[in-house]
């Protein structure tokens, strides 16, 4: 079936015009319409509109055109703009809010051939784990309809883990492409800070936010990282690195890489399942030809607490916007005070509201020097403790998540074992560097996917990819499929 192609895959037999962007469009929108009613990845999605597009495509391959994405559907998670489409961040605050214009990486998605299609559910305004804190209702992990798919990206995971789109996009700010990619068993990349413009991505934190590909191999994502990485004079945050061609790193030769083995990972909270899964994928990097050093991240330890400051301080200062004036709903009030209070009492949700809160308390003046400055310093030794293992080594190697997928509600009344599924994703966002996650074996029972987590040097995706290609090229676990 078509839309189980992988972008490579498909591509090829576009090509080859031995199938159309029509055929494979309307795969996916099949396969949408049998399961999405027990997945619900997607918030919406305009069937005519991704065929017009689709059939844009074919008369593009007829006259010969080659572009790397040139008839893949794509599905984007409902926090980037993209023209004429609904905006929504998973939050009722936005209304009918309908984009007037492209992200950058959707334009560079749409200019390289891509079919952009559907929105996808994510916790509101990307705050969360789980996906439950989406204002229109949970996710469900395709691998066991009982569970979170991971979050906040987890309507990305969770399409390209049931077959729904080829590939999509989703955003990660302390580990919301990685954690949901290994709780459903895709690959999902963060690459560094700056290397993909944030122009048109609605804003949590803007120190950590990045956006980055769900994809069925690592092949994928290094075609899509290709695709859309590049300076954005829209993005002052974006930087001048030119773009290498990330598929030509993969080229199975990891002969003498060095692998660092943090040892601050691997203790407690750790499920022993997924502990045996990444001790295997070490020794399996190892016969590859990895050198493997045991390395140390002595800062660690604080990085959920700093980022709890840091992301919070930035979230209050960036959704002050949302307030019933620029965009979307409004509930109107006798002044406009009450009508921001009203608005943004009634248009956020739960979670929302206490990072404001939480945000605005460790801006406060008195309050300042004491959190949110001191945070940043401690993300300063965090970074410090990351450039220093480079030094010694090309790449370093973690769990993705702690446990496999947990159940919907396990942990949606306690804010603090919910943060904590972060625990090794988030210094990644705090230090800046690239990061990946891809599938390393199963737990028992029930089947639920094992992430392993792939971390780089500032700018070093190459090499994250290459290892990554390596060890999936050499185990079974990325052809697995959700029994749905
Ligand atoms: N789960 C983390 C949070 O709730 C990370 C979210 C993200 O990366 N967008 O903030």
């Amino acid at each position: 079936m078509l839309n189980q192609l992988t972008i490579s895959q498909l591509a090829a037999k576009l090509a080859a015009r031995e199938v159309s962007a029509r055929e494979a469009t309307q795969a996916c929108l099949d396969r949408i319409a049998a399961v999405d009613g027990r997945v619900h990845a997607f918030l919406s999605h305009d069937a005519a509109d991704a065929l017009v597009q689709a059939d844009a495509a074919d008369k593009a391959l007829a006259a010969g055109e080659k572009k790397p994405l040139l008839g893949v559907p794509i599905a984007i998670k409902d926090v980037l703009a993209v023209k004429n489409q609904p905006l929504n961040c998973a939050s009722k605050i936005l209304g009918n809010f309908i984009s007037p214009y492209d992200a950058t990486a959707i334009e560079k998605l749409k200019a390289a051939g891509a079919i952009v299609f559907g929105r996808l559910n994510m916790d509101e305004f990307a705050m969360g784990s789980s996906t439950e804190n989406s204002a229109f209702g949970v996710t469900k992990n395709p691998w066991d309809l009982a569970r979170i798919p991971g979050g906040s990206s987890g309507g990305s995971a969770a399409a390209v883990a049931a077959d729904e789109a080829i590939a999509t996009l989703g955003t990660d700010t302390g580990g919301s492409i990685r954690q949901p990619a290994a709780l459903c068993g895709c690959v999902g990349l963060k690459p560094t800070y700056g290397r993909i413009s944030r122009y048109g991505l609605v804003a949590f934190a803007s120190s950590l936010d990045q956006i980055g590909p769900f994809t069925k191999d690592v092949r994928d994502a290094a075609t899509m990282l290709g695709v859309m990485s590049g300076v954005d004079p829209r993005d002052s945050t974006s930087v001048p690195q030119p773009v290498p061609d990330y598929t030509k790193a993969l080229d199975g030769n990891i002969k003498g890489l060095k692998l660092g083995l943090p040892k601050e990972y691997m203790v407690g909270g750790l499920d022993p399942e997924v502990k045996a899964a990444v001790d295997a994928a070490v020794k399996q990097l190892e016969k590859l030809g990895a050198e493997i050093v045991e390395i140390s991240l002595p800062h660690t330890e604080h990085a959920v607490a700093v980022y709890y400051i840091i992301a919070t301080a930035e979230c209050s200062a960036n959704l002050a916007r949302f307030d019933g004036i620029r965009y979307g709903a409004r509930v109107d009030g006798a002044d406009p005070i009450e009508l921001y209070a009203r608005t943004r009492g009634a248009g956020f949700g739960p979670e929302v509201k206490r990072r404001i809160i939480l945000g605005t308390y460790v801006l406060s003046s008195g309050y300042y020097d004491a959190y949110y400055l001191r945070a940043q310093k401690v993300r300063t030794l965090i970074r410090n403790d990351f450039l220093k293992a480079y030094e010694k080594v090309d790449a370093i190697i973690t769990p993705t998540t702690p446990t496999a997928a947990f159940k919907i509600g396990e942990k949606s009344d306690d804010p603090l074992q919910m943060y904590l599924s972060d625990i090794f994703t988030i210094s990644c966002n705090l230090a800046g560097i690239p990061g990946l996650s891809l599938p390393c074996g199963f737990t028992k029972n029930p089947k639920l996917p094992i992430g392993l987590q792939l971390l780089g040097k500032p700018f070093g995706e190459e090499t994250v990819l290459k290892l990554a290609h390596a060890y999936e090229q050499s185990t079974p676990w990325h052809k697995e499929k959700a029994p749905l």
